[in-house]
């Protein structure tokens, strides 16, 4: 039986993506079988499905770093046919066929079960963007940083990771400060629950080493100067996690934050994550999100229309998140 699939390619040198149809013969190894009900269009699978930056490693492959679905056959005792599963880093997408396609076979330890009240669709309308957001809000927590003690800013604001970071910083009490370039899509930010928003340019030029003391804590999924900004204007103590590069892969900032006022510089990887903390970001998701916020910030497309997508994320004209019915 056939299932339809993105599958990307590079032959002598040249990228291409196309929708082809795959049996299961060709997917790769694994001890459970998933029928995809959804996937997402994170910024990674717009660098991915387009080819503007080297994410797939081995070719061809499916795309896509998230993946929700039911499991149809499995080798293990502890997943079962039916079960509601959501998946996402570990490679998926990168060196193992990906989300973006209506079968999947992958290995039984990156799984983790939709915790209630999630539905497939919810857990991809969160997907990596909103789990890292989460990862981020966690190490927040663990810096120390609580509510009540000031300002926590969000870069990048408008995008997938700084969407739910909102959502979520705001359910947990914390007064949010939203960064973005979109002046426009204020009225989006304080309804998420930013308490106020500023311009992402006050924050984008090169800074000096130390600034005034503002943020309590930050998220940036921005990086380069920005990045190096908000280090500079984090308060004494403080926690600043860093997720993503959407400025640039380079951070020109100087150690005086960290030897003058204490500050953490927390990293935010999704992909290696062990499973325990996987297990604990994806409930403490379930039980804190927000629902009805999740689906004011979530389109879905059918997997045709993933390369539009891909193409405006890029160009930074997706807001919030991106769902993809790999059925329709
Ligand atoms: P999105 O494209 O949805 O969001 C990125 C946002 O960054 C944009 O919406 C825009 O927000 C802002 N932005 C875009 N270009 C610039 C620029 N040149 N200067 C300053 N701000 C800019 O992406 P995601 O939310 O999916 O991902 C955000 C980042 O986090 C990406 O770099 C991604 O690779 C990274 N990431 C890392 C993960 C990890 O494991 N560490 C996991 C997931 C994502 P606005 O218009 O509001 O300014």
């Amino acid at each position: 039986m056939t299932f339809r699939a993105i599958r990307v390619s590079k032959e002598h040198g040249v990228h291409g993506a196309s929708v082809v149809a795959l049996n299961d013969e060709d997917l790769m190894d694994g001890d459970v079988t998933i029928a995809v009900d959804y996937s997402t269009i994170n910024y990674k699978d717009g660098l991915a499905l387009t080819g503007k930056a080297p994410i797939i490693k081995t070719f061809p492959l499916v795309p896509g770093i998230d993946l929700a679905g039911r499991v149809q056959t499995s080798a293990r005792t502890d997943l079962k046919p039916g079960d509601a599963v959501v998946v996402n880093g570990w490679g998926l997408g990168e060196h193992h066929h990906g989300g973006l396609a209506q079968r999947a076979r992958v290995k039984g330890e990156w799984i983790v079960k939709v915790p209630s009240p999630l539905t497939t669709h919810q857990a991809m309308a969160i997907g990596t963007a909103g789990y890292t957001a989460m990862l981020a809000v966690m190490a927040l927590q663990r810096g120390g940083v609580a509510p009540g003690q000031g300002e926590v800013l969000v870069t990048g604001a408008s995008g997938g990771v700084g969407s739910i970071a909102i959502a979520l910083l705001s359910a947990f009490g914390y007064r949010v400060v939203a960064s973005t370039g979109r002046p426009d899509e204020s009225g989006y930010l304080t309804g998420l629950g930013a308490g106020s928003v500023i311009d992402r340019n006050t924050l984008s030029a090169p800074g000096r080493p130390l600034g005034t003391e503002r943020w309590a804590g930050a998220i940036d999924s921005v990086g380069s100067h920005t990045l190096a900004n908000v280090l500079s204007q984090t308060r004494y103590g403080g926690t600043v996690a860093a997720c993503g590069l959407a400025q640039g892969l380079d951070l020109p900032a100087s150690v005086a934050p960290f030897i003058l006022r204490a500050v953490t510089l927390a990293g935010i990887d999704s992909v290696r994550v062990p499973i325990g903390i996987r297990v604990e970001a994806w409930s403490q998701l379930a039980r804190h999100l927000d629902l009805d916020k999740l689906a004011t910030i979530t389109s879905t497309v059918g997997l045709d229309q993933a390369f539009d997508v891909a193409n405006r994320i890029l160009a930074g004209q997706v807001r919030g998140r991106t769902v993809v019915d790999v059925n329709a």
